[in-house]
């Protein structure tokens, strides 16, 4: 079986908190090349890190909130004008997704939106818990609690005989139970360590519902200060920029 490497390009929340870059997680295998977020510091997280946009393929976003869509207009523009794409990208995500995209390149480069690029570009606006063939991967995203305009989603996503799933950003739902059954990995927001507030993750909270997620492995992720100043004391794993998963 092949391995899939899971790479955290960007582990950080919308206010680089820690110095962190936005949520942009870079999986690679034989068969699959994608990102998981493009938040609006991906392009910088990429190139730290040593990833061509060519070899990305698709891109999956969970919701429609600037810190995990908004690298998307810069990554257009630069696979138009800098690493000369050829290549088809993908785009997948909640329903609304290609229009704020649309909107977010008009919004910060005038006239973007309306250039036809010299590479194909796909969008899929996934129906909720409807698994959708993309490539090799078989994604499937169910809607959680996190208000951005549109339906946020936690996203499943099967291929090469393993599963990974991220939560997006939500509170806790029991939906979260479902959807984490049987990942080999599942990410997971943990914005704060117990304050509970709405649309948000904590890490209580989780450590309350560990026993429920039936899943081999969690990395946390997307964490504030209130979390970054207690990484030694977790029982649970934390990713960081440039931190990488194989997952054998
Ligand atoms: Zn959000
Ligand atoms: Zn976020």
């Amino acid at each position: 079986m092949t391995q899939i490497s899971v790479k955290f390009l960007g582990s950080g929340d919308a206010f680089g908190s820690g110095g962190r870059l936005q949520t942009c997680i870079y999986v690679q295998s034989e068969f699959a090349k994608f990102l998981i977020d493009c938040g609006a510091s991906s392009l910088i997280a990429m190139k730290q890190c040593g990833v061509s946009l060519l070899d990305v393929e698709t891109i999956l976003i969970t919701h429609l909130h600037g810190d995990h869509f908004g690298g998307i207009p810069f990554f257009i523009l630069d696979s138009q004008l800098i690493s000369r794409r050829t290549d088809p990208l993908i785009i997948a995500g909640p329903p609304g997704l290609e229009e704020r995209i649309r909107n977010a390149m008009e919004v910060m480069f005038p006239g973007s939106s309306k250039v036809k690029q010299k590479f194909e570009i796909t969008y899929r606006e996934l129906p909720e818990r409807e698994p959708a063939a993309i490539g090799e991967l078989r994604v499937t995203g169910m809607q959680v609690v996190h208000g951005s305009g549109a339906p946020s989603y936690a996203l499943r996503v099967e291929g090469a005989g393993k599963t990974i799933v991220y939560t997006g950003d939500t509170e806790w739902t029991d939906r979260l139970i479902e959807i984490a059954r049987g990942a080999d990995l599942f990410i997971a927001e943990a914005y704060y360590y117990n304050k509970k507030m709405e649309n948000h993750l904590n890490y209580q909270t989780l450590m309350e519902r560990r026993h429920e997620l039936q899943c081999k492995q969690i990395v946390l992720t997307h964490m504030s200060d209130d979390m970054l100043g207690r990484l030694d004391r977790l029982e649970l794993e934390s990713a960081a920029d440039g931190k990488e998963i194989v997952l054998p």
